[in-house]
């Protein structure tokens, strides 16, 4: 046995830390890691028969440590824990600025996200308008697009995922009290929004 020899768990760890990067978001299923990652697997212990089962395996270990979580049965993860993958914002200055502060960070990240992954996903399904009801804070950019914000109703640093029914796309009014208002109001925007976000989901 080799002294300091990287553990399979903390192996696999960082190999989803990469392959989330890589393909923008942290939802994957074990069998796209593992066609995506077998190379480096196979490599990491080239003696192992049964490099599938080992990674399957270290995978609970993550869960059980609170790293990742299982959202179904039949083999999708969600990465836990990290509000930031590469690409995903435009001016990472800003964040480092904010590292103390999650909730501000998070906003931040929200933000200045680029128009890909979650982000792309949302403005395709709900559109341009605010999701809180009535809501009438619509402005135009100079390029004359509308300017929209993505949200996570259960924010990414409390668990929650960048899946649909997850995301709402709201003024910069609504989103800023989603995040800063006193916690009954933060409750109460979140709720409203997820309502808005089901009905949505419910007529498409
Ligand atoms: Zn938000
Ligand atoms: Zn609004």
């Amino acid at each position: 046995m080799v002294e300091n020899k990287i553990t399979w768990k903390n192996f696999v760890l960082g190999l989803v830390h990469e392959f989330c990067d890589e393909i923008g978001k942290r939802t994957f299923t074990l069998r796209e890691f593992y066609s995506a990652c077998e190379g480096d697997i196979r490599k990491f212990s080239p003696k192992n028969h049964h490099p599938f089962d080992k990674v399957r395996q270290q995978l609970q270990f993550l869960r059980n440590d609170g790293l990742i979580q299982f959202l179904d049965g039949r083999g999708t993860y969600t990465l836990l824990g990290v509000d930031l993958l590469r690409g995903e914002v435009e001016d990472e200055k800003i964040l480092e600025v904010n590292k103390r502060s999650p909730e501000k960070r998070e906003y931040l990240i929200e933000t200045y996200a680029r128009n890909r992954g979650w982000v792309k996903e949302a403005k395709d399904k709900f559109g341009f308008a605010c999701l809180y009801p009535e809501c009438s804070n619509a402005f135009k950019k100079p390029d004359k697009t509308p300017y929209i914000e993505v949200h996570h109703i259960i924010s990414l640093h409390d668990g929650g995922e960048d899946a649909i029914w997850n995301l709402a796309v709201v003024c910069a009014h609504h989103h800023k009290m989603a995040h800063f208002a006193d916690l009954f109001t933060k409750r109460r925007v979140n709720g409203i929004l997820a309502d808005s976000v089901a009905r949505c989901l419910e007529s498409h």
